[in-house]
This record gives structure tokens, sequence and C-alpha cells, in this order.
């Protein structure tokens, strides 16, 4: 399944299209071997996402992700639509695949309603204003409770030693209930 890593030079792999390049201005990165493609993923934690492009850039792999399009209810008004506003770009931490870190290139939609109200689709891998994807920060609890101590676990998981405080402090904090978020039923 995971054959297209090693595709490099077979015919389907491209240069990255030149709207993808327009939508990563800020990356001043040599863009490598780019292999277009489109499959829904079946990977844990990415379930349902869609991957248009790989690239192997120099210290991490970069998949570029998209939800499929569908229906979404407004949470203004109620009605359910379609109708797309807009993109933006969201680069999201994921685990490593092959010992090399993944990075999603997130092309995330916003929905226009009829009512005026634009929102953000629902998407189960990453939570609101998060910079790592949802198994990204659950194998990174599981390390925090098990690992030797925060500087080594925040090496390990390519993160700083605040970010494994913080989220280590999260752990013994009651749930609190997260507006806007997905909920669990969203996302099975
Ligand atoms: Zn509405």
């Amino acid at each position: 399944m995971l054959g297209f890593l090693h595709k490099r030079g077979q015919k389907k792999c491209t240069q990255a299209p030149l709207s993808i390049i327009l939508e990563l201005p800020r990356n001043k990165e040599r863009i490598g071997a780019a292999c277009t493609m489109n499959f829904t993923m079946d990977l844990p934690g990415l379930k349902g996402v869609k991957v248009t492009k790989m690239e192997e850039r120099e210290d991490f792999i970069a998949l570029h992700v998209e939800m499929p399009r569908t229906p979404h209810r407004c949470p203004s008004c109620g009605e359910r639509t379609e109708r797309i506003h807009d993109y933006r770009i969201q680069k999201v931490q994921h685990l490593k695949l092959f010992e090399r870190w993944v990075y999603l290139f997130y092309r995330k939609r916003r929905y226009a309603c009829r009512c005026g109200k634009r929102f953000a689709e629902k998407a189960c891998f990453v939570e609101r204003y998060q910079r790592q994807t949802v198994e990204w920060n659950q194998a990174f609890r599981l390390r925090l409770i098990q690992g030797k101590n925060f500087t080594d676990t925040a090496n390990q998981f390519q993160t700083s030693v605040t970010t494994a405080m913080r989220r280590f402090d999260q752990l013994a904090a009651p749930p609190r209930e997260e507006g806007g978020s997905p909920s669990s039923s969203d996302c099975d």
C-alpha cells in the first residue's frame, strides 16, 4: 500500500502543480520531487483524509491533504450548505512514517451559508487551533506518562519542553467542553 514512497522516478510523479506552489508562498524550502496523487488515506489517525500530493523534503515528508467536500450544517442558522467560501493552508505535525517526520499541509476549507455565516469544515484528525494531529497528541500524552523526563519526550516528538509541560498539566485537569470542536460522534 505504501509503495508510492518509492515511485519518485515514475511517470505519475511530477513537479508540484503551480497552484500548490502559489499556496505556499512563505515556504522557502526547495520543493523536491513531488508526487501528485489523489487517494483517500487509510492510515491510523488519517482515515477519510484525501491526499493530493506527497513530497520528500530535506528532513520530513510533506503530505498535502484535504477533506472531501460534504454538506455541513451552519452553526448559526442550522441550514445545510456546501458552498465553499475559501481555503487556508495549515501546517500540522503528524507522527513518523518510516522514521521520518510527517507534516500535513492541510488545505482547510471554509463554507459559506446563505445567512452570511462562514465557518470551517469538520476535520477529525486535527482539533481547532492545534498544530499537531489528534494522533500525535495521543502518542505524545502516552509518552509523557511513560517517558523519562520532559526534555527527552519533547526531543523525541520534535517539540518544546514548554509544550510537554503544558500537555502534562492538561492530563491532570478535568476534561473541558471545547466549543466548536468536532464531537466524537462526528469522527467515528
Ligand atoms: Zn446559516
